[in-house]
């Protein structure tokens, strides 16, 4: 009989939303006047913006007729957005990455998931706790995790704990690690890295000879002066990072699905026999070996978001979600909450009040408040005692959520 990748079998069932949604649903059921405010969105909740629609209902029409049809595009995207990327996203940063540094690709999850192919089964890799969970999920589907733990670790991951206590800076690992997944700013916590912070992880990497898998996808929602864009303004990072990027929380593409992932040609490594490797020529054959590129449609929506009526329209939506944020931040410490994170992220990231367990918290947030959020626990064993609420929401919902926890105060 044929074998299977018995590392799937490794994998717990993932519980999380759909454990959230039976205990609203429950909860419905047995108040069915009650309206609960659903704070716990990871996906955008604003329509794309005009530009991008109509570059892509111009687009559609273009696969309409045979002069301007487009069949299969290059695998690594269309030129017209590879370089808009490059000059947008870093030229205009003071960053030299060139339009063949980068790759586009039908979203993040695909790409922070398919980078591990270029990578050694026998890899040591860390990742923060708490964590989006693809990053340790791919690890143990490629064999990387060694084996599942009691308290729900895998053993051959290291975990950075990220918490109230470090500031939710991830401390640099003692022992040797070889690939570092870093998400920043960050989904949970919210929470961002300063230039200086960054740069202990680049310095870190260079000496260790550690790849460094830097996934910006809330890029957009920074606001604060010293947050790094990208990995690539820190000096030196080129030889040692991978950046992935989406235009899914920048522009609502959630649904259109578009992103890409920038492979520096300065990034090497050695194979078994000792030579150099360029890791921008493998990622090259790996896409165009499994992946036929994004939709045509796609890339015209996303180039359209850099054009200077894209922009502004796209940094709206950002905004609105931001101002959400803010409310969220201001009115939860109020109510005497400590609150972590909103500040260039969507997403704050709450202190559990004394005791309370990240899902006991959630039981009575909906119980009490009839607002419901997701238990910081669900991403990993250091998110115990945190819950995250999201600003993917209207400002009137936002609105009415604060003042319902506001009422209900702060369970001690
Ligand atoms: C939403 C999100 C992404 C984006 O994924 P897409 O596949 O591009 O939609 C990537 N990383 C993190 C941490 C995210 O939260």
């Amino acid at each position: 009989m044929f074998k299977i990748n018995d590392n799937f079998c490794k994998l717990p069932e993932s519980y999380l939303f759909s454990e959230v949604a039976r205990r609203i649903n429950a909860f419905k059921e047995a108040n069915p006047d009650t309206d609960v405010i659903r704070m716990g969105i990871g996906d955008v909740t604003i329509p794309i913006c005009p530009a991008a629609i109509e570059a892509m209902h111009k687009a559609v029409d273009d696969e309409s007729r045979t002069e301007t049809f487009h069949g299969y595009g290059p695998e690594q995207g269309y030129p017209f957005l590879r370089e808009a990327i490059a000059e947008n996203d870093y030229k205009a940063r003071g960053i030299e990455i060139s339009a063949d540094e980068i790759f586009v690709s039908d979203g993040a999850k695909s790409d922070t998931g398919n980078i591990g192919d270029l990578l050694s089964a026998d890899n040591i890799v860390a990742l923060t706790d708490p964590v989006y969970p693809v990053y340790a999920d791919t690890n143990v589907m490629a064999g990387r995790a060694g084996r599942l733990s009691e308290n729900g670790s895998w053993d051959r991951l290291v975990y950075l704990p990220v918490s109230a206590e470090n500031g939710f800076e991830p401390q640099i690992p003692q022992e040797h690690v070889d690939v570092i997944y870093l998400c920043y700013p960050n989904n949970p916590t919210g929470t961002a890295l300063t230039r200086l912070q960054l740069k202990k992880w680049v310095d870190y990497a260079r000496k260790e000879g550690a790849l460094i898998l830097f996934d910006s996808a809330y890029e957009a929602f920074i606001h604060t002066p010293d947050v790094p864009h990208s990995i690539f303004e820190i000096t030196g990072a080129k030889e040692v990072a991978i950046e992935f990027r989406s235009f899914s929380k920048t522009a609502g593409f959630t649904g259109v699905r578009c992103g890409y992932t920038v492979v520096p040609k300065d990034l090497k490594a050695k194979d078994a026999e000792g030579r150099e490797v360029s890791l921008n020529r493998l990622w090259n054959r790996r896409q165009c070996t499994k992946f036929n590129g994004a939709s045509y449609v796609s890339q015209r929506g996303a180039a359209a978001i850099y054009t200077p009526e894209g922009r502004r329209q796209a940094s709206e939506a950002v905004e609105y979600y931001m101002e959400n944020a803010r409310a969220l931040r201001q009115g939860l410490s109020e109510a005497g909450f400590e609150v972590y994170g909103g500040v260039d992220a969507p997403y704050v990231w709450l202190k559990t009040p004394g005791a309370m367990t990240s899902w006991e918290f959630f039981d009575w947030l909906l119980e009490t408040a009839n607002v419901a959020g997701t238990p910081g626990s669900g991403f990993g064993p250091a998110g115990e005692g945190y819950f995250r609420l999201t600003a993917f929401n209207t400002h009137e919902n936002t609105r009415r959520a604060i003042e319902r926890i506001k009422a209900v105060g702060q369970k001690s």
